[in-house]
């Protein structure tokens, strides 16, 4: 047995890294298992022919998909997990996100708490993420947000040519909020390699630079790296965790803690869970409902390039955001979702993906591109799920509620083409697209449809919480960070308060 902190986290990402920052804040010891180490800060961090031909930084592992077929998941293992190359895009659910809402393939089911429950927690996170943002110009932003820490990032020229043509066309576009040190005294160069890239400076507010570090100067953080969790193991009674088993140098090794908490990303959570199985709990830990692995989503997700005649020479794309269609527009009722800049799209980028294509066909049409992320809600459907197989993780998903997607695909295509850009090349993103994975230990009010409570802590088992992304009951359709961030400094609170009857902060 190692020596035993107050709190126990599997996993350093926004939900793990967020968390014990809170904590500490709290004055209580923790100690993170990361299975990863840090990620180096080299040139290679921003070369396009490492990061997306090579895919120097995607873990060597594979899954299955749903015929068994092994892929390399683009998810990350390191001290601040897959926020290391994430786009810094911060954005609240709309209020609307957390009730039902009927979309054109069903229901997306309301969470057990209110945007306002969680409203003063996207304060905090925003803070801590030093988001870069201006309240008061999204359509569908949920009411009374304060303003941003830091001021949005002004558009380079031709994005703002394209943000003034576009409100030509009675569109709203605004600035997207960041966690990009782009301010006085801040090191954010504003270069061209940051969204699905590590920033070579630090100057990316990831969960390693925002939370990690900054909770291991206080000396009550312990963080083991290399250091992969394999199991839980229960109390004899099986109601509370007793303790994590970890691999580390070859080598099994016991650490226990009065709380432990399961933050290693939606897909691995659910596996350690099921993985964890015992004769205390058959169907793997926390899943008396059987929901836990289930319900696996991960957005509609578009990449577009509209192609003009004018050469792009912007090198931060991604300041650019549309709401309008949120939740639908005219011809459409029901939702359709967000769109936003991509980074900006480089020759090797569209090679590594498509090889046949000659380079400077790439580098041509790549040079005049305005790109684009497309973003709608899937909906939680128990036959997407995390199963294992043997030792590996099998994924079984199929896209679903593809109706708004595609409309508000072909909707940025028109108005593209309004505007000049008549060549648009959009590729779907496809099923095993895990980087907005969620959904797979829910929470809810229900102990027989959901895993979690509402300060996401265990039905099951009273002193296990689960803190990253599997917890959503709904995707939404904006980017998941902020929320996952949210929600951690919310469980901290609650755990401070309720596990160790600590209220203030230090
Ligand atoms: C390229 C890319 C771009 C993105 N852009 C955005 C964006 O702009 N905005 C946004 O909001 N979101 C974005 N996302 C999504 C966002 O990064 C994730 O939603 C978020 O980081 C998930 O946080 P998490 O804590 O749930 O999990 P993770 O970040 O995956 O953290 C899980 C951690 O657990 C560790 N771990 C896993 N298994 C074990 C184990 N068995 N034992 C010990 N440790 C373990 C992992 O190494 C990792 O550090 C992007 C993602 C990617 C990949
Ligand atoms: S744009 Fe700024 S934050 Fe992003 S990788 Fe470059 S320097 Fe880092």
């Amino acid at each position: 047995m190692g020596s035993s902190p107050d709190v126990l986290i599997i996993g350093s990402g926004i939900g793990g890294g967020t968390l014990a920052y809170r904590l500490v804040q709290h004055g209580l010891t923790v100690t993170i298992l990361e299975r990863g180490g840090f990620l180096p800060q080299e040139p290679e961090n921003w070369d396009v022919n490492a990061v997306f031909f090579h895919q120097k930084y995607v873990p060597q592992e594979t899954w299955l998909d749903k015929d068994g077929t092994p892929f390399r998941p683009g998810t990350y293992y390191y001290v601040g997990g897959s926020s290391k190359l994430y786009g810094g895009a911060m954005l609240r659910l709309r209020e609307r996100d957390f009730e039902d809402l009927e979309h054109a393939a069903g229901l997306s089911p309301a969470w057990p708490i209110s945007y306002r429950q969680l409203a003063p927690y996207y304060d905090l996170a925003e803070r801590l993420y030093l988001v870069h943002g201006e309240a008061g110009v999204d359509p569908t932003e949920p009411p009374d947000v304060p303003q941003y820490p830091y001021p949005a990032l002004e558009h380079e020229p031709v994005i703002e040519r394209v943000a003034s043509a576009l409100k030509d066309q009675g569109i709203k576009p605004f600035s997207l909020p960041l966690a990009v040190q782009r301010h006085e005294g801040g090191a954010c160069i504003r270069c061209k390699t940051c969204d699905g890239f590590p920033c070579k400076v630090h100057a990316k507010t990831d969960a390693e630079v925002a939370a990690v570090r900054p909770a291991l100067a206080t000396g009550r953080l312990t963080l083991k790296t290399n250091s992969k969790a394999t199991r839980l193991v229960l109390t004899s009674d099986g109601r509370r965790v007793n303790a994590v088993e970890y691999e580390s140098n070859g080598c099994i090794e016991r650490i226990t803690a009065p709380v432990i908490v399961l933050s290693a990303s939606a897909v691995n959570s659910a596996a350690l869970l099921l993985r964890s199985a015992c004769d205390k709990a058959p169907r793997g830990v926390a899943n008396s409902s059987g929901i836990v692995g289930r319900n696996y989503m991960a957005h509609n997700n578009t990449a577009l390039m509209s192609i003009g005649w004018k050469i792009n020479g912007t090198n931060f794309q991604k300041t650019i955001c549309i709401n309008d269609f949120y939740f639908g527009d005219d011809g459409f009722k029901y939702p359709m979702g967000n769109i936003q800049g991509l980074g900006k799209l480089q020759a090797g980028m569209l090679t590594a993906k498509h090889q046949y294509l000659p380079n400077f066909v790439g580098r041509l049409m790549a040079e005049r591109s305005v790109d684009w992320w497309i973003m709608s809600e899937d909906l939680p459907d128990p036959k997407n799920r995390v199963l294992l197989q043997g030792d590996k993780i099998r994924l079984h998903y199929t896209a679903n509620n593809m109706a708004g997607h595609k409309r508000l695909t072909e909707k940025t295509v028109s108005l593209m083409r309004k505007i000049g850009f008549k060549l648009n090349i959009a590729k779907h993103m496809g099923g095993l697209s895990v980087s907005h994975q969620c959904g797979t230990v829910s929470f809810g009010g229900d102990p027989s449809k959901s895993a979690l409570n509402q300060f996401c802590r265990s039905f099951d088992h009273n002193n296990l919480f689960v803190v990253d992304a599997s917890f959503f009951p709904s995707s939404a359709a904006v980017n998941p960070a902020l929320t996952i961030a949210a929600q951690a400094v919310r469980v901290a609170d609650h755990m401070a308060k309720v596990d160790f009857g600590v209220t203030g902060t230090t």
